[in-house]
C-alpha cells in the first residue's frame, strides 16, 4: 500500500482494500521500495494542485492507482467499498470510525468535485453498522447529510450509537429545518461543519435561525469554513469572517489553490484558522504575521511558551 499525499487522515479506500486482502489470507503491508510485490496500491486523494504525487521507485507484478488525484473515474469495487475499515494498518486512529453514510451532491459548487464524481443526488450508501463497531468517536465523511432523503434514519442511527460524532465536512445550513435540527440534537455532538462559500449567497438567516434550533451551545463546536481565493475579494472574506464571528460561530478559512493565493489571504488564513490568534486580535488590521517569533526576538515571552506547550 502506498499512501501517496496522506497525512491527518486514514486513506479509507487502503483500510478497506487492506480488509479485502486480509480476509484472503494475502499478506498487506505498507510499500518498501526495497522489496518486489505482487500487487501495489497506490491511493492519492488530492490533485497536483494541492500535493505532489510519488517519486520513489516500485518493483511491481502489477500497480492499482485510485483516488482523486488520479481520476475521477476510478472506484472500489462493490464488494471492497462495502468492507469494515482495517485500522490494523492506521493503529494511531483506532477508536475513531471514519466512513460515510451518504454520497454525493445535488449542488453543482464550480470548485467542488462532489458532484461528478459521486453523483448530483444524495444517496445513502450504508448504515452506520457497516463502519461503526463501538468506537467512543465518529468522523463522518458525508459531503451532505442534510439533502439526504435519508437523512432521519440515518442521524437516528448517530443518536443512537451514543458515539461523540464530528460532521467533519459542512452540513448544508441552508437544507436545515426544525426537524432535522432536532435529530441533529439528538446526536452526541463533537463538532458541528457548516460551510459559507460564495459571498454572493448571504446565508446570514440560516445562521441566525440555526441557533435558535439548535442545542450546541458552545460556538468552538459551531464551525463554518468560509472558502477565499475562488473569486472573491478581500472585504468579501473579511465579511464572511466577522459576520460569522458575530453570530456566534467560529469560521475557518478554506484557500482554494493556494499557490496562487494573494498574501493577505494567506495572512488571514493564518489569523483565523490559529484560534489563539483570532481570540486574542479581534480586528484583522492588527493581526502581525509571525507575530510570536518577532516577541521572542524582542526577547518576551509569549503565553504558550511560558506555559511550556
Ligand atoms: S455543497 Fe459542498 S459538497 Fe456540495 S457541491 Fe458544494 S462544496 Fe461540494
Amino acid at each position: 500500500m502506498i499512501d501517496v499525499d496522506g497525512h491527518r487522515w486514514p486513506n479509507l479506500c487502503l483500510m478497506k482494500l487492506s480488509a479485502y486482502h486480509k480476509a484472503r489470507g494475502d499478506t498487506v503491508e505498507w510499500h518498501d521500495g526495497r522489496r518486489r510485490y505482487d500487487l501495489v496500491y497506490m491511493s492519492r486523494v488530492f490533485t497536483d494542485s494541492y500535493s505532489k504525487d510519488f517519486t520513489g521507485r516500485i518493483r511491481a507484478d502489477q500497480i492499482i492507482r485510485g483516488g482523486t488525484g488520479y481520476g475521477l473515474s476510478n472506484r472500489l469495487p462493490d464488494d471492497v467499498e462495502h468492507t469494515r475499515p482495517d485500522y490494523g494498518i492506521y493503529p494511531q486512529f483506532a477508536g475513531t470510525a471514519y466512513g460515510f453514510l451518504s454520497r454525493g451532491c445535488p449542488r453543482g459548487c464550480g470548485f467542488c468535485i462532489v458532484g461528478e464524481k459521486e453523483g448530483r443526488k444524495t444517496v445513502a450508501v450504508a448504515d452506520l453498522s457497516e463502519f461503526w463497531a463501538g468506537e467512543k468517536e465518529i468522523k463522518l465523511l458525508d459531503a451532505n447529510l442534510l439533502a439526504c432523503p435519508d437523512w432521519e434514519r440515518l442521524l437516528g442511527q448517530l443518536a443512537a450509537s451514543g458515539a461523540m460524532v464530528d460532521f467533519t465536512q459542512g452540513l448544508d445550513i441552508r437544507l436545515m429545518t426544525p426537524e432535522k435540527a432536532a435529530a441533529l440534537n439528538r446526536v452526541r455532538t463533537k463538532m458541528l461543519h457548516f460551510a459559507w462559500d460564495n459571498p454572493e449567497d448571504d446565508l446570514t438567516p440560516y445562521f441566525k435561525q440555526f441557533l435558535e434550533w439548535t442545542s450546541v451551545k458552545d460556538c468552538r463546536k459551531r464551525r463554518a469554513y468560509v472558502l477565499t481565493n475562488y473569486g472573491s475579494t478581500h472585504e468579501q472574506d473579511l465579511y464572511r469572517i466577522y459576520t460569522l464571528r458575530d453570530m456566534g460561530y467560529d469560521p475557518y478559512v478554506m484557500v482554494y489553490e493556494k499557490s496562487t493565493a494573494p498574501p493577505v489571504t494567506r495572512r488571514l488564513q493564518q489569523w483565523v484558522n490559529n484560534k489563539w490568534f483570532f481570540r486574542a486580535v479581534p480586528d484583522f488590521n492588527d493581526f502581525v504575521p509571525n507575530w510570536r517569533r518577532k516577541q521572542k526576538g524582542e526577547g518576551n515571552e509569549d503565553r504558550t511558551s511560558e506555559n511550556g506547550a
